[in-house]
Protein backbone atom coordinates (compact mmCIF):
# COMPACT_ATOMS: atom_id res chain seq x y z
CA UNK A 1 0.00 0.00 0.00
CA UNK A 2 1.51 3.07 -0.78
CA UNK A 3 2.30 5.35 2.29
CA UNK A 4 -0.48 7.88 3.19
CA UNK A 5 0.20 11.42 1.47
CA UNK A 6 -1.11 13.29 4.88
CA UNK A 7 -0.10 13.90 7.55
CA UNK A 8 3.80 15.59 7.14
CA UNK A 9 5.85 16.18 10.15
CA UNK A 10 8.79 17.97 9.43
CA UNK A 11 9.44 18.61 13.40
CA UNK A 12 7.40 17.70 16.29
CA UNK A 13 5.65 20.13 17.03
CA UNK A 14 5.39 22.71 18.71
CA UNK A 15 8.57 23.61 16.39
CA UNK A 16 10.72 26.66 16.59
CA UNK A 17 8.37 29.18 15.22
CA UNK A 18 5.47 27.79 17.18
CA UNK A 19 7.65 27.90 20.24
CA UNK A 20 8.11 31.46 19.42
CA UNK A 21 5.15 33.01 18.91
CA UNK A 22 3.09 31.04 21.46
CA UNK A 23 6.03 32.85 23.81
CA UNK A 24 4.51 36.44 21.97
CA UNK A 25 1.27 35.09 22.48
CA UNK A 26 1.66 34.60 26.16
CA UNK A 27 2.43 38.30 27.47
CA UNK A 28 -0.36 39.91 25.02
CA UNK A 29 -3.02 37.28 24.76
CA UNK A 30 -5.84 36.86 27.91
CA UNK A 31 -5.73 34.24 29.96
CA UNK A 32 -8.80 33.34 29.80
CA UNK A 33 -8.24 31.15 27.03
CA UNK A 34 -7.34 27.48 27.06
CA UNK A 35 -5.80 26.21 24.18
CA UNK A 36 -6.12 22.41 23.74
CA UNK A 37 -2.27 21.91 22.31
CA UNK A 38 0.22 24.82 20.61
CA UNK A 39 -1.12 24.39 16.96
CA UNK A 40 0.03 27.42 15.67
CA UNK A 41 -1.97 27.13 12.27
CA UNK A 42 -0.39 28.79 9.48
CA UNK A 43 -2.69 28.14 6.68
CA UNK A 44 -5.51 25.53 5.67
CA UNK A 45 -6.88 23.39 2.53
CA UNK A 46 -9.38 21.43 2.05
CA UNK A 47 -9.08 19.03 5.72
CA UNK A 48 -5.09 19.37 5.89
CA UNK A 49 -3.98 22.25 8.29
CA UNK A 50 -0.51 23.88 7.98
CA UNK A 51 1.48 24.99 11.32
CA UNK A 52 3.80 27.94 11.34
CA UNK A 53 7.25 25.06 11.22
CA UNK A 54 5.41 23.26 7.95
CA UNK A 55 3.66 20.71 9.73
CA UNK A 56 0.68 19.52 7.88
CA UNK A 57 -1.92 17.87 10.17
CA UNK A 58 -5.16 16.19 9.48
CA UNK A 59 -7.84 18.01 10.49
CA UNK A 60 -10.61 16.37 12.95
CA UNK A 61 -11.79 19.62 14.69
CA UNK A 62 -12.60 22.06 11.58
CA UNK A 63 -11.45 24.80 13.28
CA UNK A 64 -14.02 24.22 16.24
CA UNK A 65 -16.82 22.96 13.80
CA UNK A 66 -16.60 25.92 11.65
CA UNK A 67 -15.40 24.72 8.29
CA UNK A 68 -17.64 22.57 6.95
CA UNK A 69 -16.68 22.69 3.21
CA UNK A 70 -13.10 22.38 4.49
CA UNK A 71 -10.18 25.24 4.62
CA UNK A 72 -10.27 28.11 1.82
CA UNK A 73 -13.20 26.36 -0.77
CA UNK A 74 -12.11 27.91 -3.85
CA UNK A 75 -15.93 28.96 -4.18
CA UNK A 76 -15.72 30.37 -0.60
CA UNK A 77 -12.86 32.44 -1.20
CA UNK A 78 -14.07 33.72 -4.70
CA UNK A 79 -17.03 35.14 -3.16
CA UNK A 80 -15.34 36.06 -0.27
CA UNK A 81 -12.89 38.10 -2.28
CA UNK A 82 -15.60 39.54 -5.38
CA UNK A 83 -17.75 40.43 -2.33
CA UNK A 84 -14.83 42.40 -0.64
CA UNK A 85 -14.06 44.27 -3.92
CA UNK A 86 -17.39 45.73 -4.19
CA UNK A 87 -18.98 46.44 -0.95
CA UNK A 88 -17.54 45.25 2.42
CA UNK A 89 -19.94 47.11 4.88
CA UNK A 90 -22.65 49.35 5.50
CA UNK A 91 -24.54 48.46 8.51
CA UNK A 92 -27.87 45.98 7.71
CA UNK A 93 -29.44 47.95 11.21
CA UNK A 94 -29.80 51.28 8.94
CA UNK A 95 -29.77 50.13 5.14
CA UNK A 96 -30.11 47.21 2.66
CA UNK A 97 -27.85 44.46 1.51
CA UNK A 98 -28.68 42.45 -1.59
CA UNK A 99 -26.72 39.71 0.16
CA UNK A 100 -28.75 39.56 3.32
CA UNK A 101 -31.78 38.65 1.62
CA UNK A 102 -30.23 36.29 -0.85
CA UNK A 103 -28.79 34.28 2.47
CA UNK A 104 -32.23 34.79 4.30
CA UNK A 105 -33.98 33.36 1.36
CA UNK A 106 -31.30 30.13 1.80
CA UNK A 107 -31.67 29.83 5.33
CA UNK A 108 -35.63 30.02 5.88
CA UNK A 109 -35.56 27.40 2.68
CA UNK A 110 -33.35 24.77 4.54
CA UNK A 111 -34.36 24.81 8.45
CA UNK A 112 -36.54 22.50 9.57
CA UNK A 113 -40.57 23.70 9.59
CA UNK A 114 -43.07 24.67 6.67
CA UNK A 115 -43.92 27.30 7.81
CA UNK A 116 -43.01 31.43 7.06
CA UNK A 117 -39.76 32.55 8.92
CA UNK A 118 -37.75 35.84 9.62
CA UNK A 119 -34.41 35.85 10.06
CA UNK A 120 -32.26 37.98 12.68
CA UNK A 121 -28.64 38.09 11.39
CA UNK A 122 -25.48 38.43 13.95
CA UNK A 123 -21.82 37.61 14.63
CA UNK A 124 -21.15 34.65 16.44
CA UNK A 125 -23.17 31.46 18.42
CA UNK A 126 -23.45 33.76 21.53
CA UNK A 127 -25.21 36.29 19.73
CA UNK A 128 -27.62 33.99 18.18
CA UNK A 129 -28.67 32.84 21.18
CA UNK A 130 -29.45 36.11 22.82
CA UNK A 131 -31.31 37.21 20.20
CA UNK A 132 -33.33 34.21 20.57
CA UNK A 133 -33.86 34.81 24.45
CA UNK A 134 -34.81 38.28 23.89
CA UNK A 135 -37.10 37.41 21.27
CA UNK A 136 -38.94 34.76 23.22
CA UNK A 137 -39.01 36.98 26.02
CA UNK A 138 -40.63 40.22 23.89
CA UNK A 139 -43.09 37.70 22.15
CA UNK A 140 -44.26 35.66 25.44
CA UNK A 141 -43.83 38.74 27.52
CA UNK A 142 -42.69 36.32 29.78
CA UNK A 143 -39.33 35.97 31.55
CA UNK A 144 -38.11 32.48 32.50
CA UNK A 145 -35.86 29.89 30.74
CA UNK A 146 -34.88 25.99 30.79
CA UNK A 147 -32.25 24.98 29.21
CA UNK A 148 -30.27 21.91 30.12
CA UNK A 149 -27.33 20.44 32.43
CA UNK A 150 -24.27 20.22 30.47
CA UNK A 151 -25.29 22.95 28.11
CA UNK A 152 -23.04 25.15 26.29
CA UNK A 153 -25.14 28.33 24.82
CA UNK A 154 -22.43 30.81 24.91
CA UNK A 155 -20.86 32.88 27.16
CA UNK A 156 -21.90 36.36 27.21
CA UNK A 157 -24.25 37.03 30.44
CA UNK A 158 -27.46 36.31 28.69
CA UNK A 159 -26.30 32.87 27.26
CA UNK A 160 -23.86 32.14 29.87
CA UNK A 161 -27.11 31.76 31.66
CA UNK A 162 -28.40 28.67 29.96
CA UNK A 163 -24.65 27.28 29.82
CA UNK A 164 -24.31 24.80 32.45
CA UNK A 165 -21.15 22.65 30.89
CA UNK A 166 -17.85 23.50 33.24
CA UNK A 167 -18.39 25.32 36.58
CA UNK A 168 -14.96 27.62 35.29
CA UNK A 169 -17.46 29.08 32.37
CA UNK A 170 -19.62 30.56 35.41
CA UNK A 171 -17.31 31.21 38.34
CA UNK A 172 -17.49 34.76 39.89
CA UNK A 173 -19.73 35.70 37.08
CA UNK A 174 -23.47 35.66 39.33
CA UNK A 175 -25.34 36.66 39.12
CA UNK A 176 -26.24 36.03 35.41
CA UNK A 177 -29.79 37.23 33.93
CA UNK A 178 -31.54 35.30 36.10
CA UNK A 179 -34.52 33.09 35.83
CA UNK A 180 -32.70 29.86 34.15
CA UNK A 181 -33.44 26.43 35.30
CA UNK A 182 -31.60 23.89 34.19
CA UNK A 183 -33.16 20.25 34.52
CA UNK A 184 -31.08 17.25 33.03
CA UNK A 185 -30.27 15.82 29.71
CA UNK A 186 -30.73 12.43 28.38
CA UNK A 187 -26.97 11.25 28.83
CA UNK A 188 -27.76 7.46 28.63
CA UNK A 189 -24.25 6.58 28.75
CA UNK A 190 -24.20 8.28 32.40
CA UNK A 191 -27.99 8.62 33.13
CA UNK A 192 -28.20 11.43 35.89
CA UNK A 193 -31.04 9.62 37.01
CA UNK A 194 -28.85 6.19 37.03
CA UNK A 195 -31.84 4.46 34.91
CA UNK A 196 -31.24 2.56 32.09
CA UNK A 197 -32.66 3.43 28.27
CA UNK A 198 -35.01 2.01 27.23
CA UNK A 199 -36.51 0.31 30.24
CA UNK A 200 -36.44 4.16 31.85
CA UNK A 201 -39.26 5.02 29.79
CA UNK A 202 -37.56 8.53 29.41
CA UNK A 203 -38.25 9.32 33.00
CA UNK A 204 -35.70 12.73 32.08
CA UNK A 205 -38.84 14.03 30.26
CA UNK A 206 -41.70 13.60 32.75
CA UNK A 207 -39.13 14.64 36.00
CA UNK A 208 -39.08 18.33 34.00
CA UNK A 209 -43.13 17.68 34.30
CA UNK A 210 -44.00 16.23 37.31
CA UNK A 211 -40.76 17.82 39.63
CA UNK A 212 -40.16 21.48 38.10
CA UNK A 213 -43.61 22.81 35.97
CA UNK A 214 -45.87 20.83 38.66
CA UNK A 215 -43.23 21.93 41.85
CA UNK A 216 -41.73 25.20 41.32
CA UNK A 217 -41.40 26.79 38.07
CA UNK A 218 -44.85 27.94 36.71
CA UNK A 219 -44.65 27.21 33.07
CA UNK A 220 -46.50 30.14 32.26
CA UNK A 221 -43.39 32.22 33.52
CA UNK A 222 -41.30 30.41 31.21
CA UNK A 223 -40.47 31.76 28.43
CA UNK A 224 -39.03 29.32 26.03
CA UNK A 225 -36.72 25.83 26.60
CA UNK A 226 -33.23 26.19 24.88
CA UNK A 227 -31.92 22.54 23.95
CA UNK A 228 -28.72 21.07 21.61
CA UNK A 229 -30.33 18.35 19.82
CA UNK A 230 -26.50 17.00 20.24
CA UNK A 231 -24.38 18.48 23.52
CA UNK A 232 -21.50 20.17 21.83
CA UNK A 233 -19.10 20.81 24.68
CA UNK A 234 -20.85 18.93 26.56
CA UNK A 235 -19.21 15.69 25.67
CA UNK A 236 -21.22 14.97 21.76
CA UNK A 237 -24.23 13.58 23.86
CA UNK A 238 -27.25 12.00 21.71
CA UNK A 239 -30.17 11.45 23.21
CA UNK A 240 -32.36 8.66 22.53
CA UNK A 241 -34.92 8.44 19.42
CA UNK A 242 -37.96 9.49 20.85
CA UNK A 243 -36.56 11.91 23.02
CA UNK A 244 -37.20 15.35 21.23
CA UNK A 245 -41.13 14.68 20.09
CA UNK A 246 -41.63 13.69 23.88
CA UNK A 247 -40.06 16.60 24.77
CA UNK A 248 -41.97 18.69 22.55
CA UNK A 249 -45.06 17.60 23.27
CA UNK A 250 -44.53 18.46 27.00
CA UNK A 251 -44.04 22.16 25.95
CA UNK A 252 -46.07 22.56 23.86
CA UNK A 253 -49.03 21.14 26.63
CA UNK A 254 -47.33 24.16 29.01
CA UNK A 255 -47.25 26.41 26.17
CA UNK A 256 -43.19 27.20 26.25
CA UNK A 257 -41.29 27.56 23.19
CA UNK A 258 -38.55 25.39 21.63
CA UNK A 259 -35.24 27.00 20.30
CA UNK A 260 -32.52 24.85 18.64
CA UNK A 261 -29.38 25.30 19.24
CA UNK A 262 -28.03 23.98 15.99
CA UNK A 263 -24.51 26.65 16.72
CA UNK A 264 -22.04 23.34 16.57
CA UNK A 265 -24.69 20.14 15.11
CA UNK A 266 -26.14 22.51 11.89
CA UNK A 267 -25.59 23.36 8.74
CA UNK A 268 -24.64 19.51 7.72
CA UNK A 269 -22.22 18.35 10.31
CA UNK A 270 -24.61 15.42 11.15
CA UNK A 271 -25.51 14.71 7.73
CA UNK A 272 -29.06 16.44 7.84
CA UNK A 273 -28.69 20.43 7.37
CA UNK A 274 -29.84 20.80 10.97
CA UNK A 275 -29.23 18.36 13.65
CA UNK A 276 -32.95 18.43 15.22
CA UNK A 277 -33.80 16.66 11.83
CA UNK A 278 -32.88 13.26 13.22
CA UNK A 279 -35.57 13.47 15.88
CA UNK A 280 -38.49 15.21 12.95
CA UNK A 281 -39.05 17.47 15.53
CA UNK A 282 -39.73 20.96 14.83
CA UNK A 283 -38.36 24.29 16.85
CA UNK A 284 -40.14 27.68 16.62
CA UNK A 285 -36.56 29.52 16.79
CA UNK A 286 -33.24 27.92 15.48
CA UNK A 287 -29.65 29.61 15.96
CA UNK A 288 -26.96 28.87 13.98
CA UNK A 289 -23.25 30.20 13.10
CA UNK A 290 -19.93 28.22 13.01
CA UNK A 291 -19.86 26.47 9.98
CA UNK A 292 -22.93 28.82 8.25
CA UNK A 293 -19.89 30.39 6.14
CA UNK A 294 -17.13 28.50 6.49
CA UNK A 295 -14.87 30.15 9.10
CA UNK A 296 -16.20 33.93 8.34
CA UNK A 297 -18.22 35.50 11.15
CA UNK A 298 -21.66 34.92 11.00
CA UNK A 299 -25.03 33.76 13.50
CA UNK A 300 -28.06 33.75 12.56
CA UNK A 301 -31.64 33.56 13.97
CA UNK A 302 -34.48 31.72 12.13
CA UNK A 303 -37.77 31.94 14.00
CA UNK A 304 -41.26 31.01 12.81
CA UNK A 305 -42.84 34.93 11.28
CA UNK A 306 -45.62 34.43 13.89
CA UNK A 307 -42.91 34.85 16.40
CA UNK A 308 -40.94 37.16 14.98
CA UNK A 309 -42.52 40.11 15.70
CA UNK A 310 -40.70 42.49 17.76
CA UNK A 311 -40.96 45.82 17.21
CA UNK A 312 -38.65 48.03 15.25
CA UNK A 313 -36.05 49.44 17.72
CA UNK A 314 -36.23 46.41 20.19
CA UNK A 315 -32.86 44.15 18.34
CA UNK A 316 -30.71 45.79 16.33
CA UNK A 317 -26.49 45.38 15.59
CA UNK A 318 -23.68 46.73 13.33
CA UNK A 319 -22.07 43.79 11.64
CA UNK A 320 -24.64 41.43 12.22
CA UNK A 321 -25.44 40.37 7.86
CA UNK A 322 -21.78 41.76 7.53
CA UNK A 323 -22.13 41.14 3.36
CA UNK A 324 -18.71 39.48 2.73
CA UNK A 325 -19.97 36.49 5.54
CA UNK A 326 -23.50 36.43 3.62
CA UNK A 327 -21.60 35.97 0.08
CA UNK A 328 -19.48 33.15 2.29
CA UNK A 329 -22.47 31.91 3.68
CA UNK A 330 -24.43 31.50 0.60
CA UNK A 331 -21.54 29.68 -1.27
CA UNK A 332 -21.00 27.39 1.43
CA UNK A 333 -24.94 26.40 1.15
CA UNK A 334 -24.24 25.57 -2.57
CA UNK A 335 -21.52 23.85 -1.74
CA UNK A 336 -23.32 21.54 0.48
CA UNK A 337 -26.05 20.64 -1.99
CA UNK A 338 -23.58 21.11 -4.91
CA UNK A 339 -20.86 18.61 -3.62
CA UNK A 340 -23.57 15.91 -1.84
CA UNK A 341 -21.77 17.16 1.43
CA UNK A 342 -24.87 15.88 3.74
CA UNK A 343 -23.85 12.55 1.86
CA UNK A 344 -20.75 12.34 2.27
CA UNK A 345 -21.06 13.35 6.03
CA UNK A 346 -23.84 9.99 6.61
CA UNK A 347 -21.70 7.92 4.59
CA UNK A 348 -18.15 9.13 6.25
CA UNK A 349 -19.51 9.34 9.71
CA UNK A 350 -21.40 5.66 9.65
CA UNK A 351 -17.57 4.71 8.68
CA UNK A 352 -16.13 6.13 11.63
CA UNK A 353 -18.74 5.12 13.99
CA UNK A 354 -18.04 1.51 12.95
CA UNK A 355 -14.33 1.75 13.06
CA UNK A 356 -14.83 3.08 16.53
CA UNK A 357 -17.08 0.36 17.58
CA UNK A 358 -14.37 -2.28 16.31
CA UNK A 359 -11.81 -0.03 18.28
CA UNK A 360 -14.20 -0.36 21.41
CA UNK A 361 -14.02 -3.95 21.59
CA UNK A 362 -10.18 -4.07 21.85
CA UNK A 363 -9.46 -1.37 24.10
CA UNK A 364 -11.65 -1.33 27.33
CA UNK A 365 -10.81 2.43 27.81
CA UNK A 366 -13.35 3.05 24.61
CA UNK A 367 -16.67 3.51 27.19
CA UNK A 368 -19.01 4.66 24.59
CA UNK A 369 -18.84 5.47 20.71
CA UNK A 370 -22.07 7.99 20.08
CA UNK A 371 -22.77 10.43 17.05
CA UNK A 372 -24.84 11.14 14.28
CA UNK A 373 -22.67 12.46 10.71
CA UNK A 374 -19.31 13.91 11.41
CA UNK A 375 -20.40 14.65 14.85
CA UNK A 376 -18.73 11.45 16.44
CA UNK A 377 -17.60 11.44 20.09
CA UNK A 378 -15.57 8.46 21.67
CA UNK A 379 -15.80 8.67 25.62
CA UNK A 380 -12.37 7.73 27.32
CA UNK A 381 -13.01 6.00 30.87
CA UNK A 382 -10.28 4.16 33.21
CA UNK A 383 -12.43 1.35 33.50
CA UNK A 384 -15.36 0.22 31.37
CA UNK A 385 -17.64 -0.99 34.26
CA UNK A 386 -17.32 1.68 36.62
CA UNK A 387 -17.20 4.07 34.02
CA UNK A 388 -14.90 6.37 35.69
CA UNK A 389 -13.74 9.39 33.72
CA UNK A 390 -10.60 8.90 31.86
CA UNK A 391 -9.92 12.38 31.55
CA UNK A 392 -5.91 11.82 31.82
CA UNK A 393 -5.93 9.46 29.10
CA UNK A 394 -8.61 11.34 26.87
CA UNK A 395 -5.60 14.55 27.20
CA UNK A 396 -2.47 11.65 26.47
CA UNK A 397 -4.58 10.46 23.40
CA UNK A 398 -5.03 13.61 22.08
CA UNK A 399 -1.35 15.18 22.40
CA UNK A 400 0.24 11.68 21.18
CA UNK A 401 -2.52 12.41 18.07
CA UNK A 402 -1.45 15.87 17.63
CA UNK A 403 2.17 15.18 17.68
CA UNK A 404 1.71 12.25 15.31
CA UNK A 405 -0.11 15.05 12.87
CA UNK A 406 -3.86 14.45 13.65
CA UNK A 407 -5.44 17.78 14.99
CA UNK A 408 -8.41 16.20 17.26
CA UNK A 409 -9.50 17.49 20.59
CA UNK A 410 -11.86 16.89 23.75
CA UNK A 411 -15.25 17.35 24.92
CA UNK A 412 -17.11 17.15 28.37
CA UNK A 413 -14.37 15.65 30.94
CA UNK A 414 -13.28 12.54 28.58
CA UNK A 415 -14.56 12.42 24.99
CA UNK A 416 -12.50 12.70 21.69
CA UNK A 417 -14.18 14.61 19.75
CA UNK A 418 -14.40 14.12 16.50
CA UNK A 419 -15.54 16.61 13.80
CA UNK A 420 -13.43 17.03 10.71
CA UNK A 421 -15.13 19.05 7.20
CA UNK A 422 -17.91 17.25 5.78
CA UNK A 423 -15.48 17.06 2.16
CA UNK A 424 -13.11 14.40 4.24
CA UNK A 425 -12.18 11.54 1.77
CA UNK A 426 -11.83 7.75 2.92
CA UNK A 427 -8.54 7.96 2.75
CA UNK A 428 -8.23 10.76 4.99
CA UNK A 429 -10.55 9.13 7.33
CA UNK A 430 -8.29 6.43 7.36
CA UNK A 431 -4.98 7.77 7.84
CA UNK A 432 -6.84 9.77 10.54
CA UNK A 433 -8.25 6.68 12.53
CA UNK A 434 -5.05 5.15 12.19
CA UNK A 435 -3.55 8.04 13.99
CA UNK A 436 -5.69 7.86 16.64
CA UNK A 437 -6.11 3.78 17.22
CA UNK A 438 -1.88 3.86 17.19
CA UNK A 439 -2.53 6.89 20.43
CA UNK A 440 -5.14 4.72 21.98
CA UNK A 441 -3.34 1.36 21.90
CA UNK A 442 -0.26 3.22 23.72
CA UNK A 443 -2.44 4.72 26.51
CA UNK A 444 -4.83 1.88 27.16
CA UNK A 445 -1.23 -0.48 27.38
CA UNK A 446 0.13 1.92 30.10
CA UNK A 447 -2.88 2.53 32.03
CA UNK A 448 -3.04 -1.26 32.57
N1 LIG B 1 -23.99 27.21 21.14
C1 LIG B 1 -23.29 26.08 20.93
C2 LIG B 1 -24.02 24.77 20.83
C3 LIG B 1 -21.90 26.13 20.80
O1 LIG B 1 -21.20 25.01 20.60
C4 LIG B 1 -21.24 27.39 20.90
C5 LIG B 1 -19.77 27.47 20.79
O2 LIG B 1 -19.06 26.53 20.90
C6 LIG B 1 -22.01 28.54 21.11
C7 LIG B 1 -23.38 28.41 21.22
C8 LIG B 1 -21.36 29.88 21.19
O3 LIG B 1 -20.90 30.24 19.95
P1 LIG B 1 -19.75 31.38 19.76
O4 LIG B 1 -18.51 30.82 20.36
O5 LIG B 1 -19.68 31.58 18.30
O6 LIG B 1 -20.22 32.59 20.46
Amino acid sequence: MPAAKYPKIVVTPPGPKARALLKEDESLISPSLVRFYPLAADSGQGCIVKDVDGNEFIDFNSGLVCLAVGHSHPKVVGAIKSQAEKLIHYSWTDFYYEKVVQLSKELVKITPGNFQKKVFLSNSGTEAIEAAMKLAKWHSRKHSFLSFTGAFHGRTLGALSLTASKPVQRRHFFPMVPGDTHVPFAYCYRCPFKMTYPECDMYCVDFIQEQVLDKYLPPEDVAAFFIEPIQGEGGYVVPPQEYFKRLRKLLDKNGILMVDDEVQAGMGRTGRWFGIEHWGVEPDVLCTSKALASGMPIGATVANSDLMDWEGGSHANTFGGNPVSCAAAIEVINAIRDEHLLENATKQGDYMVKRLKEMQEKYDIIGDVRGKGLMIGAEIVKDPKTKESGDNEAHEIMMKSFRRGLAMITAGHSTLRIAPPLIITRELVDSGLEILEGAVKEVAKSSK
